[in-house]
């Protein structure tokens, strides 16, 4: 009996490995035709300046409307993309509409998602480069946002390849701070602009309670190190609160708004931009 059942564990899995490989398979071959038929979309969220709620930059955030087998989240195909490498035509894809998109909005900054496997692609820099020249983007108002995880195999790399983009102009955040396991020690090394706390940190923020410590000790630490701070996925006006207080640069979050087609985006900024002129003609009358 037991022979039977060992048997039978064996055969569901290798039914399951066989129907993840299928699956990543069948989403290779989709992700191809959508590149080809033009299935993608980038989205927008704000990130607003603490102190005065103005916007002032902006994520770009892959999306993919048009896929005929439904809509499948960045996190359910940007693995499958890395391993593939279609990470390369797609990460592309999302610079090239963002830089043209957000270009004409006045200084606003412009924060792109890069994989580790693009940071690593010895063409990446050159493409870059081509990017901003086509569409006229100044490099300052653009920054990079790159994972924790990454940085751990490849720290020298990371060192290498942060100084020349900052060399250029640009700047480079570190995603998803508090997830990973980046020793303070690298934090000094990198030569980070901004590092963006993660929502995870966030979660059930009370003043006073160990989560808030955790966070303005966070903070505080980036702040020694030159660094801004932005936190992502702000919810609630509790949690804003409390980040203002901690002296947090930018929040960006639900609260705020929700990543957006560029058409909303653009109006969202504008009603942002009257809002602060309204402001300042007020206080100079
Ligand atoms: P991320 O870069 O950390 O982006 C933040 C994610 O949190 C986004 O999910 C955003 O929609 C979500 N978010 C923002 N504010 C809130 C909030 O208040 N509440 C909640 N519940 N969620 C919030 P999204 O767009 O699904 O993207 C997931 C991840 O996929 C991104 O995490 C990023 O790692 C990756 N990704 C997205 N676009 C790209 C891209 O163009 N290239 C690469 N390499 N990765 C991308
Ligand atoms: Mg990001
Ligand atoms: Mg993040
Ligand atoms: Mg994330």
């Amino acid at each position: 009996h037991a022979k039977t059942g060992g048997k039978n564990q064996v055969a569901v899995y290798d039914a399951a490995f066989d129907e993840g490989r299928k699956h990543r398979l069948a989403v290779e071959t989709q992700i191809g035709r959508g590149l080809a038929r033009d299935e993608f979309e980038v989205y927008y969220q704000p990130e607003v300046d603490a102190q005065t709620g103005r916007i002032v930059a902006v994520e770009a955030l892959l999306r993919w409307p048009r896929r005929p087998e439904g809509p499948l989240p960045p996190d359910d195909f940007i693995d499958i993309a890395e391993a593939t490498g279609q990470i390369h035509p797609l990460g592309m894809f999302v610079l090239e509409r963002a830089c043209r998109d957000i270009a004409p909005l006045g200084d606003l900054r412009l924060s792109v998602n890069v994989s580790p496997a693009q940071f690593r692609d010895s063409h990446f820099e050159r493409q870059v480069a081509h990017v901003l020249e086509q569409t006229r983007f100044p490099p300052e108002r653009l920054q990079f946002e790159i994972t924790e995880g990454y940085l751990l195999a490849n720290p020298e790399r990371v060192v290498r390849a942060v100084e020349t983009f900052k060399e250029r102009g640009m700047s480079i955040a570190l995603d998803d701070f508090g997830t990973g396991f980046t020793s303070i020690h690298y934090l000094r090394s990198y030569g980070f602009s901004h590092i963006k706390i993660d929502k995870s940190l966030l979660d059930g923020l009370a003043p006073g309670s160990k989560g808030a410590m955790l966070v303005t000790g966070a903070i505080m630490l980036a702040c020694g190190l030159d660094m801004r701070v932005i936190a992502e996925g702000v919810e609630t006006e509790e949690q804003a609160q409390l980040l203002r207080q901690a002296g947090c640069h930018k929040l960006q979050g639900y609260l705020f708004g929700k990543p957006m087609p560029l058409a909303d985006f653009v109006a969202a900024w504008e009603r942002s931009e009257r809002t602060v002129l309204q402001a300042s003609a007020r206080f100079a009358g």
